[in-house]
């Protein structure tokens, strides 16, 4: 069964929205303040994520950008206003979609659908790349159809630069991503990672093919 969090201080509105979710045939999870909503996203692994913007304790931006660096859930912001909506598009959020205030209940639940299958064609993705095969569900590589076994900072190292494809990803953001927003270890962690994987991937790991270093930015594949 589908899990939906809800996160929503408004009563009446988190009461009804739950009902009228259940009796779509989703499970639902719901929280009053945004504290509450983040050790939910955390403890109910749930597979979308509804975060009102204004919340006390903690607002729905900051929750949603939390949750978002925390696990691959896709996140419907709901807006009170036009000017808040403002804020929600141009800050970096996570968030995956949002739904101005008031709504209708198909509105919201064509956003659902629409989220989940997104967010299923994302989790089911296999991703081939010369003699690489990597399958993000289930966290396997093979190479020339050889299983390849990564550690999980490999494959998450791995796994970033391929969704990012073509484009640079500078030292920091490959720290943080992998290894967590508050990494204080030695940066030389990210150049032997890399090193590893090029032996357990390429042919000739002095001469990479898969993973470009471009020098004093980052890493890269094409
Ligand atoms: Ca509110």
């Amino acid at each position: 069964m589908t899990k939906i969090l809800l996160v929503e201080d408004e009563g009446i509105l988190r009461t009804t929205l739950a009902q009228q979710l259940e009796a779509e045939g989703y499970q639902v999870l719901t929280a009053a303040d945004g504290e509450r909503g983040l050790e939910l996203a955390r403890e109910g692994s749930p597979d979308l994520c509804i975060f009102d913007v204004m919340l006390p304790r903690l607002d729905g931006l900051s929750l949603c950008r939390i949750v978002s660096k925390e696990q691959e859930v896709p996140i419907i912001l709901l807006t009170a206003r036009s000017a808040e909506m403002d804020r929600v598009i141009g800050l970096d959020s996570g968030a995956d979609d949002y739904i101005v205030k008031p709504f209708g209940l198909s509105e919201l639940l064509a956003r659902i659908r629409s989220a989940l299958r997104r967010a299923s064609k994302h989790s089911e993705t296999v991703l081939r790349l010369g003699p690489v095969v990597i399958d993000f569900a289930s966290h396997r590589v093979w190479v020339n159809d050889k299983e390849v076994k990564l550690s999980s900072k490999e494959f998450g190292l791995l796994a970033t630069l391929m969704r990012n494809r073509g484009i640079v990803l500078v030292r920091d953001t490959l720290l943080s991503e992998v290894w967590g927003m508050d990494f204080e270890g030695d940066p030389r962690t990210l150049d032997v990672h890399i090193r590893w994987l090029r032996m357990k991937l390429e042919a000739d790991p002095d001469r990479p093919e898969l993973i470009k270093t471009v020098r004093g930015v980052g890493y890269r594949i094409d």
